[in-house]
């Protein structure tokens, strides 16, 4: 008897570009500032670099990091 581990879809694909660079988002920042509230995506590295300063005005974050060692893994290289 197998136990079957049912996949959730990562809620960020290939649509979804970082702001600063357009390689694939993965992580979306829901940021409010002042009366404003906006989203903001960003790859890995630029998530990395403005992380600091991002975190003041968090709402909310989805960081699908985790998804980039998957993709490695299945096509064997970096997209
Ligand atoms: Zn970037």
């Amino acid at each position: 008897m197998s136990v079957q581990v049912e996949s959730v879809e990562p809620a960020l694909n290939h649509s979804h570009r970082c702001d600063r660079c357009g390689s694939r988002a993965y992580v979306l920042a829901i940021i409010v500032w002042g009366k404003n509230d906006g989203e903001l995506y960003f790859c890995a590295h630029h998530w990395n670099q403005h992380q600091e300063a991002i975190r003041p005005m968090l709402a909310a974050l989805l960081d699908e990091r985790h998804v980039l060692t998957r993709h490695i893994q299945d096509d064997g290289h970096f997209e």
